[in-house]
């Protein structure tokens, strides 16, 4: 612009500049892959290039048949599931918590980069077909008021909007509420993460749920606590099934769930 207009920028110069502004932040991700910065030829569905999607620790290995985590041996299911009562349905995530599924979460919810939501939902939405889910519904895990002000949003919440986009099945917003501010997942025991977590959460419309298949979404699942005591207050509530789909689950470890060996995800279905 320099030169050409010596005394400052016209005003349509100005607009023309923040529109390009504007285009460059809605839609700059479309062409660069979301985590490396390479460019890509065309729009990916993972917002990945082929080198950072190759990386992706997939869940497809051996894993506990409830709730979805790989398992060390071949059993047929975890410690936790063969010995607790595990109100969910099904869980199943797209990828294993470690390496670049952690970038991606963490982006998402500590990066502040929203924008990742709707590509991690688009891998989620894949998964969900792959495992022939059959849900009416959908339901994001709930934060507590408090955690949403401060980080300004709940990533569980853009993740299942979109996912309820792309599926077409409603999007019940508010329905499951948080109603008690409990301690941080990160730092318990199996046992006391059921305990933490036990009454944390209520139905607040019943009949919204009633008879209703629902599809619990969160970005990550660690112990399960969480999602099994949100269905079970959904079952309370008649729900018909409640099925469970997140990015990433945590390998199924017993140290993992005895000490804190965890990273800081204090809002995860731990
Ligand atoms: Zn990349
Ligand atoms: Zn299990």
């Amino acid at each position: 612009m320099k030169g050409f207009a010596p005394y400052g920028e016209t005003r349509a110069q100005k607009t023309a500049i923040l529109l390009t502004r504007i285009a460059k932040t809605l839609f700059v991700d479309d062409c660069n892959c979301i985590l490396c910065g390479a460019e890509l030829d065309e729009k990916k569905r993972s917002g990945l290039c082929g080198k950072c999607l190759a990386q992706l620790p997939l869940n497809d290995g051996e894993i506990c048949r409830k709730c979805g985590r790989v398992l060390a041996n071949e059993a047929d299911y975890c410690n936790t599931c063969q010995n607790r009562d595990r109100h969910f349905t099904v869980a199943r995530s797209v990828c294993v918590y470690e390496g670049e599924s952690v970038r991606l979460v963490r982006g998402l919810k500590f990066g502040n980069k929203r924008y990742f939501a709707g590509y991690m939902a688009n891998l989620m939405t894949d998964k969900y077909l792959d495992e022939k889910f059959d849900c009416d519904c959908v339901i994001a895990v709930p934060l507590s008021e408090k955690r949403k002000r401060k980080r300004g949003y709940n990533q569980a919440d853009l993740i299942a909007r979109e996912i309820s986009r792309s599926l077409k099945l409603d999007y019940l917003d508010k329905v499951v509420v948080k109603i008690r501010d409990n301690e941080e997942q990160a730092k318990l025991g199996t046992l006391s993460r059921e305990e933490n977590v036990r009454g944390a959460y209520k139905v607040a419309d019943r009949q919204a749920v009633e008879g209703r298949r629902v599809l619990l979404v969160d970005d990550v699942l660690t112990t399960g606590a969480t999602a099994s005591e949100i269905a079970g207050i959904l079952f309370k509530a008649k729900a018909k099934s409640v099925s469970v789909l997140t990015f990433a689950s945590t390998k199924y470890k017993v140290a993992s769930e005895t000490k804190d060996g965890e990273e800081d995800h204090e809002d995860e279905m731990v």
